[in-house]
């Protein structure tokens, strides 16, 4: 039996476990968020980005002295 088991059922906003909204009754590709406004595809780019800088000044921090 082949199940399919979709990972990506949760939002895909950074941090957020979320579970994504349902696909629009009339139709169309099913969103990739949960059903908060502010998780939309601007603010996740946003928050990755956030998140690369956090990383890049953890690892390049260490270089002060
Ligand atoms: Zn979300």
């Amino acid at each position: 039996m082949t199940e399919t088991t979709d990972e990506d059922e949760t939002c895909i906003f950074p941090g957020c476990d979320r579970p994504r909204v349902p696909r629009h009754e009339l139709g169309g590709p099913r969103p990739h968020f949960c059903d908060l406004e502010e998780h939309n595809a601007a603010s996740t780019h946003r928050a990755r980005q956030a998140t690369d800088v956090e990383e890049d000044a953890a690892s390049t921090g260490s270089q002060a002295g």
